[in-house]
């Protein structure tokens, strides 16, 4: 139950064969961090930072943002913070009319790909996040990269952005991890050679499946056919925890795939170190991992990767899930 679950807030996400998951959250603004904090979260997984940057005429100065970056550090008290860099463009535009439409705005000019082209707007919000990392245990990752170039472009900027601020005298605490999204199958596909150069990985479902399975995640027409338990995907996701093992770095789910009980064991047989999800989800899946063994995930995860259509994978992990839950 809601009362039982929020009552082991303060326990492990632990399974019973003392597998241990971080559970963290996913925010937007910084008025989230108290209930976050009440629901338990180990730290934040995604910090969506664009959302400071719509609804409003000009951006935010370094020092507006500055000031959000060091604030939900500090609510955090230690705990990671990994805070994503400006994802615009696709379904986020900012003060309307300072770009132009796009056909297909999710395969256009978004994430990484806005900011490498916008190396100002970029560069702002590096320099507060560099300023910000002072106040608690930041982590920063990139969105939609889809090649090495973008990660060690992105990278580069970040550490021209700290010579200038360390030449200016400003204080910036010791290097923190940087980390990327693999949320399009292009990063999913060399993910063995990305997690030579990034530090960690955060999966994002809600792209990845997307562009997998090319389905819209905005059109309702093929809302059918949007599976994470397709196979295809089930694969990728294999494939891509492989790679962060094999180089021993740590891989997390952020998309909303993370959040939702009935995938909590799939997770877990796959082996993530981190899930983040919405604050109000935690306690629930917190309460499925709690009471399974990584031993019967993996167990369930073999016989659902043995089936083909996404339908009997569904059926089947729905029906395994109401056994037990
Ligand atoms: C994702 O794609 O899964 C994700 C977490 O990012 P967003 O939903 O903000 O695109
Ligand atoms: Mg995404």
């Amino acid at each position: 139950s809601e009362a039982r679950a929020l009552a082991a807030k303060d326990l492990p996400a632990q399974s019973t064969d003392g597998f241990r998951i971080r559970l963290v959250g996913n925010i937007e603004f910084p008025e989230e961090l108290p209930s976050l904090l009440a629901h338990g979260a180990e730290g934040i997984g995604l910090y969506r930072t664009e959302f400071m940057f719509l609804d409003r005429k000009t951006p935010p100065s370094e020092e507006e943002q500055y000031r959000a970056y060091r604030q939900v550090l500090e609510a955090m008290d230690g705990r990671p913070v990994t805070i994503r860099t400006l994802d615009l463009g696709g379904d986020k535009v900012p003060g309307k009319g300072r770009h132009e439409k796009e056909p297909n705005p999710a395969m256009g000019l978004r994430a990484i790909r806005y900011c490498l082209s916008d190396r100002a707007l970029f560069r702002v919000q590096l320099r507060a996040l560099l300023r910000a990392s002072v106040h608690g245990h930041l982590r920063v990752m990139f969105p939609l990269i889809c090649g090495m170039s973008e990660l060690r472009e992105a990278r580069s900027e970040l550490e021209a952005c700290r010579t200038e601020l360390g030449r200016a005298g400003v204080p910036l605490g010791k290097r923190f991890q940087v980390g990327i999204m693999v949320e399009t199958p292009s990063a999913a596909l060399i993910a063995d050679r990305l997690a030579q150069e990034a530090d960690f990985f955060s999966i994002g479902t809600n792209d990845l499946i997307q562009y997998s399975l090319a389905i819209d995640r905005q059109n309702r027409e093929v809302a059918y056919l949007y599976k994470p338990l397709h196979l295809s995907v089930l694969r990728s996701l294999r494939s891509i925890v492989t790679a962060a093992k094999d180089a021993g770095i740590p891989v997390s789910m952020c998309g909303e795939m993370a959040g939702d009980p009935i995938y909590a064991l799939v997770l877990l047989a796959l082996g993530f170190d981190e899930l983040s999800m919405t604050a109000g989800q935690i306690p629930t899946v917190k309460n499925v991992l709690r009471q399974a063994s990584r031993e019967e995930a993996t167990r369930l995860l073999a016989t659902a990767m043995e089936l083909t259509t996404a339908e009997e994978i569904e059926r089947y992990v729905r029906t395994e899930m109401d056994k037990r839950f």
